[in-house]
């Protein structure tokens, strides 16, 4: 049993990419065209992952497609985070079954979070035999050659290493879109909230090389690419394992140093981890988005000290005042758990307290839902469940309205706009993102998906403004103005 980080030398990413020329050989060499669907569960990581996994699925000659139908090969890349995600992938993969039988030669792989659990890797090897080979999040890099030998030796395979993690560079990528990328920066998380199952299913943090992140960057910028998305589950801590003298604020000046006009932006943050000087850094440079996601989970230091946060509500609210201070224009947003074991009404309350003080742009919440192995699964003083829906309504309410009044001050201010294409909900109408990470629609004869505009404001509602786009020198004049 390895217990450590596994750098993955180059000779094995040589390996694969043979595998992956057999591969391409022997699909190419069937006449007829093979398609490859990868369904997605969880965080924007298990997106950039899948991004790996359709970049190697292209590069061995399927066609990446979304048909079930039509697919020759599918990948379900789970999650582990709520029981929820873990439900659906598997629904999803019991309806599989019926393509399987239909198309015998389909072959089915399972990945990411939720099969490097014991209990669920054991569920899939026993209860979907139609399952033709599964590996976890440290073994990505071995997708060609798992799918080589289901393609040759007609087996199961399933490869969930006990490792710490591994950090591969080499891997080919397939992008979704051609103006925003994420970019990996570190893997993995030392942190071991009490709720979470990441530091189980994605091991420790590992920091990829400053020369291979900034090359990725500046090989992203040249592409074309607007908005660069750093990921990490613990942005803050990178480079800490690097073994010089280089974190991540050092890195985000050396992205906004590389020549070009693109947007950066960054998640996720820890609060006992995020710094004085990377607010410094954001401030110093127009080219991050003025937009800090800062996950509080609780405003109770109580329920924090039992989610072992390592930060108080007081470190807290001083780090937002020193942001607020330092970057007037900032977008706040974060994560909440409601009901977490133990939670009483006061410890709730301090958390109504801590979004009026602040007042965020969004949060993101949660009601909280015990994943085994965690040690909050085992706490005693579980919430029940009509108390956490009734929390959780109460606390939505109250974002909800300050949302709505945050919304109506940008009425009548300009704002940078990368915009992203025709609205999902209304045909008519284009939709783009603000640097605060806000959904703007407007209506426009010219179609500038991929590009960053300059937007006014002209109407707001709880979740989305709406706005026109304005020539750039006009935009200039009316935000001196305001
Ligand atoms: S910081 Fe905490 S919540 Fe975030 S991934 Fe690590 S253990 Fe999970």
């Amino acid at each position: 049993m390895n217990r450590e980080t596994k750098i993955i030398t180059s000779e094995e990413i040589a390996r694969q990419h043979s595998y992956i020329s057999r591969v391409r050989e022997a699909v190419t060499g069937e006449g007829e065209k093979r398609y490859a669907l990868v369904r997605t569960f969880g965080c924007q990581q298990n997106e950039a992952d899948s991004e790996r996994l359709s970049g190697m699925a292209e590069a061995m000659g399927y066609e990446i497609t979304d048909s079930e139908e039509l697919a020759d090969l599918i990948l379900v890349n789970t999650c582990a985070i709520r029981e929820h995600a873990e439900l659906k992938a598997l629904s999803i993969t019991g309806q599989f079954k019926h393509l399987k039988a239909k198309k015998p030669s389909l072959i089915i792989g399972i990945c990411g979070c939720m099969v490097s659990q014991e209990h669920r890797l054991n569920d899939i090897k026993n209860k979907y035999p139609y399952v033709d080979f599964l590996f976890g999040t440290g073994e990505i890099y071995r997708f060609p050659e798992l799918l080589c030998r289901a393609r040759e030796e007609k087996g199961r395979f399933f490869i969930v290493e006990e490792t710490l993690g591994t950090l591969a560079e080499g891997l080919p990528v397939k992008r979704s879109s051609d103006f925003k990328a994420w970019l990996s920066i570190m893997y993995g998380c030392n942190n071991f909230c009490t709720y979470c199952v990441v530091p189980y299913v994605r091991g420790r943090e590992r920091s990829r090389k400053r020369e291979d992140v900034l090359a990725e960057a500046r090989e992203l910028v040249s592409k074309g690419y607007n908005e660069i998305t750093l990921l990490g589950q613990n942005v803050n801590s990178y480079g800490k394992d690097l073994g010089y003298d280089y974190d991540f604020s050092d890195l985000l000046s050396d992205i906004c140093a590389i020549e070009g006009e693109f947007i950066v932006r960054f998640m996720t943050s820890h609060p006992k981890d995020a710094s004085k000087k990377l607010v410094d850094t954001i401030a110093a440079n127009p080219k991050i988005a003025r937009q800090f996601h800062l996950p509080l989970q609780s405003g109770s230091n109580a329920v924090l000290k039992a989610m072992n946060r390592r930060y108080t509500r007081e470190s807290y609210l001083e780090l937002i005042d020193y942001m607020k201070a330092k970057i007037p224009d900032i977008a706040l947003t974060t994560d909440i758990i409601v009901g977490f074991p133990g939670e009483t009404e006061e410890d709730f309350a301090d958390t109504l307290d801590i979004l009026s003080r602040v007042r965020y742009d969004n949060i993101y919440s949660f009601i909280y839902s015990p994943r085994k192995g965690t040690p909050a699964s085992e706490m005693d003083c579980q919430i029940p469940s009509e108390i956490q829906s009734e929390r959780f309504s109460r606390l939505l309410q109250l974002q909800h309205k300050i949302s709505n009044e945050i919304n109506q001050t940008l009425v009548g201010t300009t704002r940078r706009v990368l915009v992203e294409g025709i609205s999902k909900n209304d045909p008519d109408m284009y939709t783009g993102r603000c640097e605060s990470g806000r959904l703007v629609h407007f209506k426009s004869d010219i179609d500038y998906t991929g590009k960053i505009v300059d937007m006014l404001i002209e109407r707001a509602e709880t979740f989305n403004v709406f706005g026109r786009v304005v020539p750039a020198d006009i935009a200039r004049v009316e935000s001196d103005e305001t």
